[in-house]
């Protein structure tokens, strides 16, 4: 073991964007200084839009955050009261609470058992007269089926609202995650894949009426072209050219980052494969549906397991301790429905592993040894 590897590990690296350090201080000089004094919806703006666009091949509206970008879908399509949209249990709040505050119902659902993400099959069986709409969520580094949701969607006449906010640059069956659905969503929020200093996220959607209300209602319904216009009640959910400027310099590096996390995932993965009988599953193996924003397992002892890593040095998160129609918040909001075993069980057994594209070679092997060590220990690791 390295003397590297037995240092402190964290979860929530502190030196994400040191090496770009010196680009943000020089993109923070130029905008500042820029003659046009242009700090939202400018230029940058707008050439980071047509950048990601390139990557996918569908429009793109830069906004605010992930959690406003499905706020901006939901409204675009008209959703609201009387208004039924199914969601699975267990996720992240933003599920729940875009639904809740267009005065919809989340019509929450359970998961599939190890890939976390919504079952098809029971959203199906949710529907009822009122659903308008599905709105299934990539989870940790899993996509969701999202060719089981685009037929089930087709169907049954409803909109598919793509909750990809984590999985930029995932692909399923060849296709890019967020376009799956009639519209998808990204979130620049730090940790995720495509991260930033900052507060923003993105809609992607090859639907030119829906791409023009979105691009309305981020800027308080206005057109873009007639000042003090309001077509829509919209919101501001405007993207800063800072931010814009820095991750034009950062999707430079982006490949690469998302390389080295799928390969670390990978390490992980073929390390893991015999844990089962220690009570420890690891996620789907292979690149095709996956998206290597957090490595999950799914640990039968899961708090056992923290307190061993934390002795070893590595520290872990345990995303979604409670399901998500088990929130104060959500419950009471909730149509009818549940039990959730498969989301509770979840809830129970995630703990999730450091993964960062500068986690190093020592590093990795040093958080994959811990997690073998428990696992082999009879009194620690068996259930
Ligand atoms: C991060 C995330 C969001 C919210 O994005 P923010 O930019 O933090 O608002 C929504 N959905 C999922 C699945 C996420 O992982």
């Amino acid at each position: 073991m390295t003397a590297t590897a037995t240092q402190d590990i964290p979860f929530f690296p502190p030196d994400l964007f040191d090496d770009d350090r010196d680009t943000l201080l020089r993109v923070l000089y130029e905008t500042g200084t820029d003659p046009s004094q242009k700090f939202i919806l400018g230029a940058r703006t707008a050439e980071l839009e047509r950048a990601l666009a390139e990557r996918t091949g569908t429009d793109t509206v830069a906004c605010s955050s992930g959690t406003s970008a499905l706020t901006l879908v939901l409204t675009a399509l008209g959703i609201g009261p009387g208004d039924e949209v199914v969601v699975p249990a267990f996720g992240c709040a933003p599920l729940a609470s875009t639904v809740i505050a267009r005065g919809a119902r989340p019509v929450f659902v359970d998961v599939h058992p190890t890939a976390l993400t919504m079952d098809p099959a029971a959203a199906e069986a949710a529907l009822t007269e009122r659903t308008r709409a599905l709105m299934p969520a990539h989870v940790f580094s899993t996509m969701a089926d999202m060719p089981a949701f685009r037929a089930l969607a087709d169907r049954h006449g409803l909109r598919l609202v793509e909750d990809s906010a984590l999985a930029q640059g995932g692909t399923l069956a060849g296709r890019p995650a967020g376009t799956w659905g009639d519209a998808g969503v990204y979130s620049f929020v730090q940790v995720k894949t495509f991260g930033m200093p900052g507060e923003g996220g993105a809609v992607l959607t090859s639907d030119p009426s829906l791409a023009s209300a979105v691009r309305m209602l981020r800027n308080h319904g206005q057109d873009g072209v007639h000042r003090f216009l309001h077509h829509r009640i919209g919101h501001n959910s405007r993207f800063d050219e800072v931010m814009a400027a820095f991750q034009l310099h950062r999707l430079g590096g982006l490949d690469q980052r998302l390389e080295r996390r799928a390969r670390i995932s990978a390490y992980y993965s073929a390390r893991f494969a015999d844990l089962a009988d220690a009570g420890i599953t690891a996620p789907p193996v292979g690149g095709d549906g996956r998206c290597h924003y957090v490595y999950t397992l799914l640990a039968e002892r899961r708090d056992a397991l923290r307190a061993h890593l934390a002795a070893h040095g590595v520290a872990t998160h345990v995303y979604y301790p409670r399901t998500l129609p088990a929130q104060p918040a959500f419950a009471p909001h909730a149509a009818p429905g549940g039990p959730w075993p498969r989301a509770a069980s979840a809830a129970r057994r995630t703990i999730s592993l450091p993964l960062y594209p500068h986690l190093s070679d020592a590093r990795v092997e040093h958080i994959a040894d811990a997690v073998c060590a428990f696992a082999r220990s009879p009194q620690e690791g068996n259930p």
